[in-house]
């Protein structure tokens, strides 16, 4: 048998201080009675990762996901499960036969749903569902979220999905064990898995979101290598749907308009986000009914102004003073609001044009 992927399921932090940067894990192999089997080895332990999170009351936020080990390893002869050691973690045993990832492999079938002729086309990945209707079914479920809002409202029929469906065990999918945030809805699992079950369908991962057949609200947020995860469950504040509508508004160029810190956020900035306090001087001016040096709203304030007003408003990009947002809701700040902003709709119509 030759070389196989493991990912390590989430250890519960023992209190103990967890290293922050990377390190290392001890790797055991045992044997069905639990008698260790071949020599221990050490695997490297990643640093963490901030990720794009859901929270409650429609927050989203970014926060640090505990490092998922992952290895390529040898069985050792009559190896049937395996126990990591880590530092500030409670010890794991799991089974290998569940543990270790499977080849990715072409969709069970794919179904492209929404419009004939459309402008852009979401992919969505089936993970823990055994019934392909079911998946069409919530596939075509934000389908219908996204023709409600504007602008999508104006181009009936130009965002289709692109249905990757692949038959899995609702309790166990085929995407790594799940991961779980600390006070935040994030949810994930193997992400380098699901960018390499996405390529062999031939996708690209920017526009792309596993939707996650699971009785937890929460998801995480995708980068230009790794698709977003959504789960199918809504919170007491938000349809689950919004969290795909967020993550499409990425995949259309617009930045975030929330103020939670984010250490490691890319350069640059988007054409939804100024760094000029003026409105005069935002990318949106010819939007703004808000004039003069600005900004419109200071940090934290705005709430009472007439809710279709349009300027800067201070707190965007992971950043409470540095950036301007165009108005005081958007999609692309809380999955609580069910609309884009003006800028960010502009921003949209343009693409879809
Ligand atoms: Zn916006």
């Amino acid at each position: 048998m030759g070389p196989i992927r493991m990912v390590v399921p989430q250890a519960k932090a023992t209190g103990a201080e967890a290293a922050s940067g990377p390190s290392e894990a001890r790797v055991r192999f045992l044997d069905a009675s639990g008698k260790p089997v071949g020599r221990p080895r050490k695997v490297p332990v990643p640093a963490a990762q901030m990720m794009e999170a859901p929270a409650s009351n429609g927050a989203i936020l970014r926060a640090e996901a505990e490092p998922q080990i992952a290895f390529m390893t040898r069985l050792p002869t009559g190896a049937s499960q395996f126990q990591v050691e880590q530092h500030g973690r409670s010890t794991i045993r799991a089974g290998i036969r569940e543990t270790a990832s499977p080849h990715p492999k072409k969709p069970d079938s794919r179904k492209r749903l929404g419009g004939a002729d459309p402008r852009f086309v979401l992919a969505v990945l089936a993970e823990r569902y055994d019934n392909e209707a079911a998946f069409h079914a919530d596939c075509n479920r934000i389908l219908a979220a996204i023709g409600a809002m504007p602008p999508f409202t104006e181009f009936p029929g130009r965002i289709a999905i692109e249905a990757l469906f692949w038959k899995t065990s609702p309790s166990q999918g085929q995407l790594g064990p799940l991961q779980f945030g600390q006070g935040t809805d994030l949810i994930f699992g193997d992400r380098p898995l699901a960018a390499a079950f996405l390529k062999k369908a031939g996708i690209h991962s920017d526009r792309s979101i596993v939707l996650v057949n699971l009785r937890k609200r929460g998801g995480a947020g995708g980068t230009a290598d790794f698709p977003a995860w959504v789960t199918n469950e809504p919170s007491a504040t938000d349809q689950w749907e919004s969290v795909a509508i967020h993550e499409l508004g990425h995949a259309f160029g617009l930045g975030d308009e929330y103020d939670s810190a984010n250490p490691q956020a890319p350069p640059g900035i988007e054409p939804n986000i100024s760094a000029n306090p003026s409105p005069d001087a935002a990318p949106w001016k010819h939007l703004c009914t808000s004039h003069g040096p600005g900004p419109t709203a200071h940090f934290n304030s705005g709430a009472q102004l007439p809710a279709n007003t349009v300027g800067t408003f201070q707190g965007a990009r992971y950043e409470t003073q540095k950036f301007y947002r165009a108005q005081f809701s958007c999609m692309m700040r809380s999955t609580a609001t069910p609309f884009f902003c003006v800028r960010c709709q502009e921003l949209i119509r343009a693409r879809l044009a």
